[in-house]
């Protein structure tokens, strides 16, 4: 009797085992003064994780991601597209995947943006807050977060009311620490006050931070150091600006579908990333890496959230952390470059209510 031959079977439809040697590629550096560690690089799932991309192919990043030491992975109740569909999908790998991998991995997830209709489906009250936290953890089939954020500072509700939020999602088990994102220098300095008053671990702070968008070195940085808060970094490479998509083409459709970079990608900018891209060339890093490096220089940012569409981009990215020392020189020819307006700071509203 002849047998029909068995199709070999696809490497990533076999069950998982991480890489034995997943925690020797780099240092995890202290939030703070917490006890939370964080990879230099994290994996934020804000694009490429959401229903319009090959689930494979988001399980091969991930994958990849946690072999190679990155262990916090970041989510919001309205990453994807559509809202809400990273989580789900996240939960999936978390399932098929990751299961026997909870406790070395830290998951993060926020609320703030728009969710779902009426007053109760945005900025920071304590319905809100509570509900989605409840949420994410149902897509995610988690019983906990380790980090949840307040995704933007609500001028609206009492701050007392959104981190009295925070500290309950603590008290109920279902966040381990909490953090806030893109508030000023100010207002962390208040929610601070507030967390601390309650005995709640607020102890990080998620900023926009880039080479061009370096608005958190006036004032933001020095308040988390004197508040013994971390700092992780998002949208490092600029949506793609800062890396070498752009340098020979100004064609928009190598975005592959995310925020439109049509009126950032002026002559001025793109003099100026060209420019980037020669000292990252001296310094043999591409200027993806160069990029991922500076917000790392001397323990600027705790860690860097990568987005990241291939195995291959988290390559480049990860071999960022083999050169992290900048010369004096540099760093001044850096900022002179940087210098400007580039109209990227799509955050700032936030931090600045
Ligand atoms: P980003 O680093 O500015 O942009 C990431 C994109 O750059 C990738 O999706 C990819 O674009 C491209 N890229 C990455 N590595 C590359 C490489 N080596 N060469 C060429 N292109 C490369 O980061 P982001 O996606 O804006 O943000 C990162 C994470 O930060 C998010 O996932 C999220 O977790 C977090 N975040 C938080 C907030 C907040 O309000 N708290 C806001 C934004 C982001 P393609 O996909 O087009 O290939």
């Amino acid at each position: 009797m002849e047998y029909e031959r068995i199709p070999a079977v696809n490497e990533l439809h076999r069950p998982y085992t991480a890489a034995a040697d997943r925690y020797e590629h780099f240092g995890y550096r202290r939030v703070g003064e917490s006890g939370l560690r964080l990879p230099p690089l994290s994996l934020g799932l804000w694009w490429n994780f959401g229903d319009n991309r090959p689930f494979d192919s988001q399980r091969e990043i991930l994958r990849h991601a946690f072999d190679h030491g990155i262990n916090h992975f970041d989510l919001a109740n309205n990453y994807g597209p559509p809202a809400g569909s990273a989580e789900e999908n996240f939960g999936r790998m978390m399932r098929k995947d990751f299961k026997a991998y909870r406790n070395e991995l830290l998951i993060s997830s926020k609320a703030g943006y728009n969710m779902w209709p009426g007053p109760y489906g945005t900025f920071g009250s304590r319905k809100y807050l509570l509900a989605s936290c409840e949420a994410s953890l149902e897509k995610m089939g988690l019983d906990y977060v380790d980090i949840f954020y307040s995704h933007r500072f609500d001028p609206d509700t009492p701050i007392e009311e959104t981190i009295g939020a925070l500290d309950t999602l603590v008290r109920q088990g279902k966040a381990t620490y909490v953090g806030i994102s893109s508030y000023s220098a100010e207002r962390t300095a208040e929610a601070k006050a507030i967390a601390d008053d309650l005995g709640t671990p607020l102890v990080i702070h998620q900023p926009s931070y880039n080479i061009l968008n370096p608005w958190v070195e006036h004032g933001l940085l020095q308040t988390l150091q004197k508040e013994n808060m971390g700092a992780i970094a998002f949208t490092p490479l600029a949506q793609g600006l800062l890396t070498d998509k752009y340098l020979s083409t100004t064609d928009v459709e190598r975005q592959g579908g995310r925020r439109s970079l049509e009126s950032q990608l002026t002559e001025e900018n793109l003099t100026k990333v060209r420019r980037l891209n020669e000292i990252a060339q001296q310094r043999e890093q591409s200027l993806a890496q160069m990029s991922l490096a500076w917000l790392l220089r001397d323990g600027a940012a705790t860690s860097v959230l990568i987005g990241a569409s291939s195995t291959k981009q988290l390559d480049e990215n990860l071999g960022a952390l083999k050169n992290l020392e900048f010369t004096q020189a540099e760093l001044s020819s850096i900022a002179e470059i940087a210098q400007g307006d580039a109209g990227i700071d799509w955050w700032r509203a936030s931090a600045i209510s």
